[in-house]
């Protein structure tokens, strides 16, 4: 199998690199520094500079994955950015990091697989429970919640431009410790990605667009 992995260089995004390439599947993955991408080289994956936030490094992207055909293709770069409760408003420097790292980065990444998805491919982003509506009983974290709703958006939209050729489906990945989850989480990466990777080899055509826990579990928007 081909896969691709956007934001590699740890946590959920590395752990989806080790254990992809240690089936032996052909990976390629993103780190946007040089530490991030010696990791990858040395997992055994074909490592290629990425940060969301410069648009010439999207467009290069689109250039780098020229003839590629992924099979599986996950947008886990995201983040969590400024803590603040609503009412408590954002900067704007803050609302620009996290609005344009989790919402315009995919916007930016997924022109780039319009060529590059396999038939019958999986695409997930790395969305959040925190971004659901229907689901939402607290006011904390209103940016990066925000910032995953409006994920969730680009993300079904992805899936009726791409709808034919791939599934695709945002995954909320759990409460997983990294170093934006936080050591007193429920997950170990391991066990996590271990889950999704699971949800996506039984996806079926009607999964198209769905909102899934990481064992399958559909949630509400
Ligand atoms: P981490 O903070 O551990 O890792 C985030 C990854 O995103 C890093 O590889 C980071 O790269 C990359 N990244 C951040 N900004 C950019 C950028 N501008 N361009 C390219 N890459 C970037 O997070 P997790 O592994 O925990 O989370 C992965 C995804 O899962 C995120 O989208 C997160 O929102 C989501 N999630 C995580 C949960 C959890 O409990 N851990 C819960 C719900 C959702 P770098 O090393 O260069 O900073």
């Amino acid at each position: 199998m081909q896969v691709l992995v956007i934001g590699a260089s740890r946590g959920i995004g590395l752990e989806f690199v080790r254990q992809y390439r240690a089936e032996g599947h052909a990976v390629t993955a993103t780190a946007r520094d040089e530490k991030g991408l010696a990791v990858l080289t040395e997992l055994g994956a074909k490592a290629l500079p990425l940060d969301l936030l410069d648009p010439r490094q999207c467009t290069a992207l689109g250039r780098r994955l020229e003839g590629e055909r992924f099979d599986v293709a996950i947008l886990n770069a995201g983040v969590y950015g400024a803590d603040k409760a609503a009412p408590s408003p954002p900067t704007e420097a803050e609302f620009d990091l996290v609005m344009h790292t989790n919402v315009l980065g995919p916007m930016r990444v997924l022109p780039a697989l319009t060529d590059c998805l396999a038939q019958g491919a999986r695409l997930a982003l790395l969305s959040s429970r925190m971004g659901s509506i229907g689901l939402r009983t607290s006011p904390n974290g209103w940016l990066y919640r925000a910032s995953k709703a409006a994920a969730n958006s680009v993300l079904k939209d992805a899936s009726i431009a791409f709808g034919g050729r791939a599934t695709c489906v945002a995954f909320h990945p759990g409460w997983v410790k990294t170093d934006r989850g936080g050591g007193q989480a429920e997950l170990s990466p391991l066990e996590a990605v271990q889950g999704m990777r699971a949800v996506l080899v039984r996806l079926r055509l009607t999964d198209n667009g769905a909102f899934l826990n990481h064992n399958g579990e559909a949630l509400a928007w």
